[in-house]
């Protein structure tokens, strides 16, 4: 196929988001799970307004930011405009910025260290709001990645349960680029499994219908909605 073949013009943002959820139905269906049992988190960054507008039009409602900043820009403005989102922060969050990250983000996905538990506790009592969180897990122990070391998990669930006063719905990971991510799926899933927790963020476009067979409820998914992003 050429590249001016008319096979390879853009798909409209709302057939993309309907090829997607397609998928995710059939990947749910084969591992025997409800499909109304997986959402899909439309990641948005770097994404232009016009774009997003555009998913929300399809009906898309649940939405991942990577940045505080970003995503207050993003959503102030759509705010304006009477549009609105359920917002989930999946970035790595500063303790500096747990006051704005939970005035913003319904759930925040990357809770990783006591220090920042702690942060969102305080901030929390301020602002009178019950923060929603899942615990990032490095299930491929990268040292230059976010999340909780898999052997240091279960304590870590407890205290940010325990100590910190937070109510833990689940976990989230991003596997290495360069692994295959089933393995990584299925030891946050076990994780999960004996911390009692629900919910599970995994998958992204390359590998979503393989973490929703073993198990994903929150699929965060950019490119394959969105496209590549545009060189330059
Ligand atoms: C960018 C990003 C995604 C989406 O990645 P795609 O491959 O574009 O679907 C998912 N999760 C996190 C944490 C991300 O930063």
């Amino acid at each position: 196929m050429s590249s001016s073949s008319p096979d390879s013009a853009p798909q409209s943002i709302a057939a993309r988001l309907a090829a997607v959820q397609a998928r995710m139905a059939a990947a749910a269906r084969e591992a025997g799970r409800d499909p109304a049992d997986v959402t899909l988190v439309a990641v948005t960054k770097t994404q232009p307004w016009g774009r997003v507008k555009a998913l929300i039009e399809a009906g898309q409602t649940v939405f991942g930011e990577n940045r505080v900043q970003e995503a207050d820009d993003r959503w102030g403005a759509s705010e304006a405009e009477g549009l609105a989102g359920d917002v989930r922060l999946i970035g790595p969050l500063q303790t500096n910025k747990a006051e704005a990250a939970l005035a913003r983000f319904d759930v925040i996905e990357t809770v990783d260290r006591d220090r920042l538990a702690e942060a969102l506790a305080r901030a929390a009592d301020k602002l009178g709001k019950r923060p929603r969180v899942l615990v990032q897990v490095n299930t491929g122990e990268e040292p230059q990645k976010a999340g909780i070391a898999p052997r240091d998990a279960d304590a870590f669930i407890a205290r940010v349960r325990d100590v910190h006063g937070l109510s833990v719905e689940g976990l989230m990971a991003i596997p290495p680029v360069d692994e295959a991510p089933g393995p990584h799926f299925a030891l946050l899933a076990k994780i999960a499994r004996r911390n009692g927790l629900p919910v599970l963020s995994m998958g992204m476009s390359g590998d979503f219908e393989t973490a929703i067979r073993l198990g994903a409820t929150h699929v965060r998914v950019g490119t394959a909605l969105f496209g590549e992003r545009d060189p330059g």
